[in-house]
């Protein structure tokens, strides 16, 4: 999945599962129309057209979510103008479920469905459109027919306007601007963009690489240098640990928009669709989101829990191993980045601390819980914890597999051997299959123990005992922070209260969101840097003292006495230990450098 850096999208409810099956429809083929004209209605037009032997009812469907996005989105809530026609003659449509319409054709022949999609979501699964140029998911317009195989080839054209780009991970089926699928989970795994964007390709370790960047102009010049220097680095760096790259081009695809307040991407098999502010461009978290997304073309798309295999496009599914799918993803985006000397040791180490305190600064939460969880997007702070804390479990995997093999495997052996006994036999990996490979891989040593504890259980990840044999330390500093306990926006003139912290030292005080703040202590809110003379003033008083707080009220100026709170402030951080054994300095060596001892 993509990580959401900012605020989640509600949530919709799933929908029922089917208990309804379509007519059968062959040859099927789409077509996307995207223009200037339907540009400006922010919607593109989708055409579906298929056979069909009689007169027996059709079910057709939307998918209500796209892998790798875990959530409900429920696509046919943006479908309008639905329309049927058989040899030019309207016919008659309902809804048999919330995304399925069936449709009755008069008898055998070509069966044709147009609607138009709203394209007005800036959202990596959805559909997006602007003046010049659209995103859209395949799992948002692609109909099926309802509880009848996914199996089915398709073949989609584009209509645009004659100057504009497209691109997609789609083979190209002969004609201008025509693609083919063999089937419908290829089919809705390949996103396009169309319009006016940057593309360029470059080869790396022999096969085509392209980046698609909107709008024109936003990743350019020096920028789009560093970022395909930084690509061309990590990315042999990831296909080393599996020795394969499954893909004959790979397309990053980005969109860059002021109205976008962080960086979330979504992975598909050859290729990914990333959102960012363009603060982010030159930023180290740029290339760190996008060695993410590409790894997970091995470790998802096709390495991938058997509970999510095959894909299903009516209802949730739920997976305990989103810990493994997310969080090894990310600890192998480090890993790529350190390997290939993107980042330095140093930095990686602080990638390490910092998923440490992104865990700490959360409610506990198991590894397998927080998985589950992905699809209802918890509201206590756990929603993405799958992510920082397996990644974590995997470093921590990745040391005991080479400990006790005296660094001749590593947690590469279990990825590798994994997508070769699973996915490359067309199946998903079990419970089993992921604990016998890392059991092996460390020599037989049992895992149960581990899984029970800090996987499926909610004990402390075991950081001090397991760094210790790679040779690296963590410590925890813990400091005592004086703290008002509201969060403010405000600009040269006030500075309004708009959240109060239950329990906090202002919640004492009686102030309450909408105040505006005159006066705190000594210190003048209308000071931009109020809060931290406020830190500096008064971080060392007593705990309890009152201070006197002004705040405006419905236009009244208010006095308040606040106490003085103190809340305990936790750092992790991660070093080398400069006295470790040579077993341990050449596990470590091991890690950084993605190699093993013969
Ligand atoms: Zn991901």
């Amino acid at each position: 999945m993509r990580r959401l850096l900012t605020v989640l999208a509600a949530l919709a409810l799933p929908t029922a599962a089917p208990a309804q099956q379509s007519a059968p429809i062959t040859d099927l083929r789409y077509q996307l129309t995207f223009t200037s004209a339907t540009a400006q209605a922010r919607s593109l037009t989708v055409t579906t057209r298929f056979q069909v032997d009689g007169a027996a009812p059709v079910l057709l469907s939307l998918p209500s979510w796209t892998p790798g996005a875990y959530e409900i989105s429920n696509f046919a809530r943006r479908v309008n103008q639905f329309a049927v026609t058989e040899g030019g003659a309207a016919l008659p449509w309902d809804k048999t479920d919330p995304d399925t319409w069936r449709v009755r054709p008069s008898g055998r022949g070509e069966v044709t469905i147009t609607f138009d999609f709203q394209a007005d979501q800036l959202d990596n699964a959805m559909a997006w459109s602007q003046s010049d140029f659209l995103l859209v998911n395949g799992t948002n317009v692609f109909l099926y027919a309802e509880g009848r195989s996914l199996d089915f080839p398709a073949r989609v054209s584009v209509s645009t306007e004659a100057d504009w780009r497209v691109t997609t991970g789609m083979s190209p089926a002969g004609a201008p601007r025509t693609y083919q699928a063999s089937n419908y989970h290829d089919l809705v795994d390949m996103p396009f963009f169309i319009g006016k964007y940057d593309l360029d390709s470059n080869q790396v370790e022999g096969k085509w690489v392209r980046v698609a960047s909107y709008p024109a102009g936003a990743l350019a010049g020096a920028a789009r240098a560093e970022f395909w220097t930084d690509l061309e680095r990590f990315l042999p760096a990831e296909i080393a640990v599996f020795g394969v790259a499954p893909y004959t081009t790979y397309s990053t695809m980005m969109i860059f928009s002021d109205g976008y307040g962080g960086g979330s991407a979504l992975e598909h098999q050859n290729s990914h669709v990333g959102v960012y502010t363009p603060m982010l461009i030159g930023n180290p978290v740029l290339p760190s989101i996008t060695a993410h997304e590409i790894f997970h073309l091995w470790n998802v798309k096709r390495l991938r829990p058997a509970d999510m295999v095959p894909y299903t496009y009516d209802h949730w599914m739920p997976t305990p191993w989103l810990w493994v799918s997310e969080g090894i993803t990310d600890y192998y985006a480090d890993l790529a980045l350190v390997r290939s000397g993107v980042i330095d040791s140093t930095q990686f180490v602080e990638l390490t601390a910092g998923k440490m305190q992104e865990v700490a600064d959360v409610p506990v939460v198991s590894l397998e819980d927080a998985s589950i969880s992905a699809w209802i997007a918890m509201t206590n702070g756990t929603s993405d914890t799958y992510y920082p804390k397996g990644s974590l479990a995997g470093m921590l995997l990745d040391i005991e597999i080479r400990a006790a093999s005296g660094n001749r495997r590593s947690l590469d052996d279990v990825m590798r051997g994994l997508y070769g006994s699973t996915y490359l036999k067309g199946r998903g990996f079990t419970s089993k299959d992921w604990w016998d490979a890392v059991s092996a891989a460390a020599g037989g040593q049992p895992f149960g123990d581990f899984n029970a504890r800090y996987i499926d259980g909610r004990e402390p990840l075991p950081y001090a005992a397991i760094f210790a044999k790679a040779g690296m330390v963590a410590s925890l500093d813990s400091t005592r922070v004086v703290r008002v306990g509201i969060s403010t926006r405000g600009d040269s003139a006030t500075e309004t209260v708009q959240a109060v912290t239950p329990g906090s030292a202002f919640a004492s005080a009686g102030g309450r969101a909408g105040d505006e703040l005159v006066r705190v202590g000594e210190i003048e809110a209308t000071d931009g840097n109020w809060a931290g003379k406020f830190r500096a003033r008064y971080g060392f008083s007593p705990e309890g003292t009152i201070i006197p707080v002004t705040v405006r009220r419905a236009g009244q100026l208010v006095n308040l006495q606040m106490p003085l709170k103190f809340i305990t402030m936790t750092t992790y951080r991660v070093t080398f230990d400069g006295t470790a054994s040579p077993a341990a300095v050449r596990i470590r060596h091991g890690i950084l450098t993605g190699t093993v001892d013969q």
